[in-house]
């Protein structure tokens, strides 16, 4: 970190957190990005984003995630590598206490865009063959089985859009999903309906994923009969939702749903005055890159706000 203090810290370098520190550093704040990861978050496991405006041929998830850093930067912004510890107090000084990486940098404002990872079914086997089969991102890891079969839990649009780039490498994709019903839209749905080698395997739930050295198959039940089958696969990516990355919240100071997603307002004011929130961390029902980067400007708006009304 190049300051002591900064006007505006976010606390993840995503979607949400980018969007933020480009409004933050343009408004004229000093404002830093911490993460734990490469800038950009999720749209590292996104092959190809079709649904962001400004990219009439799409674009892909790193090259996006290049993009919007780079266009932060060049106001000044400045992001760092550093897995966040906590919030503190807000000292005399007026600057909160931020805790990243063993170091404490003081922020007049927060956001939290730290995200959300991949939910885990809890099955046996998931734990034992992580890495050895089980997978909870295509992009990173659907290289590994080319030309095998390889099954995919959840009915959502990320199994369904994973499903479908699995389809390229894989010899058959299953869709196992819970319901006689995707979830995820329609496009979604469509492109996975018209891809030959994709089989949706309805109103299953997974109960045991089996192997030796590496998975073998994927047991299922059906939630209609109660019968159990093993389909034999060479890898199980789990696509069930996800779960938020508010370790290092103290949620008596500041408020979260019982899954862990922080609460706001519509200003993205959290419950703790001068901490916002933006992105898949925060409660919504719709996530997408879209709203995360409205999220993050709103969060700016707010802080900038914030600050002015203490005259700083
Ligand atoms: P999601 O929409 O929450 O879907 C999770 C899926 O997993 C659901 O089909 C759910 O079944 C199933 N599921 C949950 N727990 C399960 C369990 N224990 N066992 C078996 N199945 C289980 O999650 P997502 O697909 O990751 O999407 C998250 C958000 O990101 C959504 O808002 C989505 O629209 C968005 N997203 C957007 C794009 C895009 O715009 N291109 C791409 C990916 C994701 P039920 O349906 O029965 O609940």
């Amino acid at each position: 970190m190049k300051r002591e203090n900064y006007d505006f810290v976010s606390l993840g370098a995503g979607p949400a957190g980018l969007t933020a520190v480009l409004y933050a550093s343009r408004a004229g704040m000093t404002t830093l990005a911490v993460d734990h990861g490469p800038p950009g978050g999720q749209l590292h496991n996104t092959e190809q984003v079709d649904n962001y405006p400004g990219f009439p041929e799409g674009v892909a998830g790193p090259r996006l995630a290049d993009l919007m850093l780079k266009q932060a930067e060049r106001f000044g912004a400045e992001v760092a590598y550093g897995e966040v510890e906590g919030i503190g107090e807000r000292g005399e000084d007026g600057y909160l206490m931020v805790r990243v990486g063993g170091e404490a940098v003081r922020a007049g404002t927060v956001l939290i865009a730290t995200g959300a990872l991949p939910g885990k079914i809890g099955i046996p086997g998931e734990e034992e063959f992580a890495g050895k089969g089980v997978s909870y991102c295509a992009i990173c890891d659907g290289a590994f089985f080319r030309g095998r079969e390889v099954c995919v839990v959840g009915g959502g649009d990320s199994a369904v859009e994973e499903a479908v780039y699995l389809s390229k490498l894989c010899s058959k994709v299953k869709v196992v999903h819970r319901r006689d019903e995707l979830r995820a839209r329609r496009v979604a749905r469509d492109a996975a309906f018209g891809t030959k080698n994709i089989e949706f395997v309805w109103s299953h739930v997974p109960i045991e994923i089996r192997g030796g050295d590496a998975v073998e198959a994927l047991v299922v039940r059906s939630v209609k009969t109660g019968g159990e089958t093993a389909i034999p696969c060479g890898g199980v990516f789990i696509y069930v939702g996800f779960v938020p990355n508010t370790g290092f919240v103290d949620p008596e100071k500041i408020r979260l749903n019982e899954q862990g997603f922080v609460i706001t307002g519509g200003d993205m004011q959290t419950s703790m005055p001068g901490v916002f929130a933006a992105g898949d961390v925060r409660r919504i029902s719709n996530r997408q890159i879209i709203t995360a980067c409205a999220d993050g400007s709103e969060a700016v708006l707010s802080a900038e706000r914030y600050m002015q009304e203490r005259g700083r």
